[in-house]
């Protein structure tokens, strides 16, 4: 344990760089072999799209970073935050906390607040025009989205009370998890429920790509499932029935040209259909 966390103190940008595209480049192979979907789209054009936007968002976070690092430092120096507030843990116990505690104030809330307000809906829509899901679309997160983002991350290591290799960790966790969940392939539909258990699997994310109201906005959870089902926005659709992009969106035109993309949040706002 001593070793992981003395790890991620000093983890170097190369390697989380090689985290992450060793990732993507690991779930490119697998779902080239076994596509779950046999998508007639040009592979290489789209995953030019998505990783554009890929990079985007990692200059954002480099820009931002000491924003963040000086957070963290600050909520050790003041012990401020809910980890420092609860009894003393083993750090075993400390890890998973945090991770937790991240995982909801950073990643779950900040996900559903997007949805619910419309200003930030118009950035997070990018994320959801994608017709085509794969492992690239993981991070298709428009530059305004990625500040905002970065903003509630620095607000859930505030409130959680993060040192900054536990956020790394985090990070890293949530780049793998979330290539996992976007990629194109198929577990077995067994394996897959039992993951969603803990984990949110590729089919329950995938159920958050569906194109209508009131699949969009459920299933917000980045890595752990329990926030989904804690707190009533777990929703389920037959992989078969899922049909990925947003009813507003849905012309190639539109959703697959980087121009209109970056532009989309500073467009006439469009009203979502609902199914039910
Ligand atoms: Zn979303
Ligand atoms: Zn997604």
């Amino acid at each position: 344990m001593e070793t992981l966390i003395s790890y991620f103190e000093s983890i170097p940008s190369s390697h989380r760089a090689l985290i992450l595209a060793g990732g993507i480049a690991l779930f490119w192979l697998i779902e080239s072999a076994v596509p779950f979907v046999k998508f007639k789209y040009n592979k290489w054009q789209h995953a030019g799209i998505n990783i554009f936007f890929t990079l985007t968002t990692i200059v954002v976070n480099f820009c931002l970073a000491f924003i963040l690092i000086r957070t963290a430092q600050w909520t050790v120096d003041h012990q401020f935050g809910l980890l420092h507030w609860l009894p003393e843990m083993s750090s075993w116990l400390f890890t998973v906390t945090g991770l937790l505690l991240l995982d909801f104030i950073g990643a779950y809330l900040a996900h559903l607040v997007e949805h619910k307000v419309r200003f930030l809906w118009r950035f997070h829509l990018i994320h959801h025009t994608d017709t085509w899901i794969d492992t690239t679309s993981g991070n298709r997160h428009h530059p305004g989205e990625s500040v905002i983002r970065f903003v509630f991350t620095t607000i859930g290591v505030l409130l959680v009370g993060c040192p900054m290799w536990l956020v790394f960790l985090y990070q890293t966790l949530s780049v793998v998890a979330t290539q996992f969940t976007h990629a194109n392939i198929a577990l077995p539909k067994k394996a897959d429920k039992i993951i969603s258990y803990v984990l949110v699997s590729p089919d329950m994310h995938k159920v958050h790509h569906h194109y209508v109201l009131p699949f969009t906005d459920s299933n917000y959870g980045n890595i752990f499932s329990v926030w989904d089902r804690l707190f009533g926005t777990f929703r389920t659709l037959d992989r078969e029935q899922i049909v990925y992009g947003v009813d507003t969106h849905m012309k190639p035109e539109e959703h697959n040209k980087l121009a209109n993309l970056l532009a989309i949040p500073f467009q006439k706002y469009r009203s979502p259909q609902s199914e039910e």
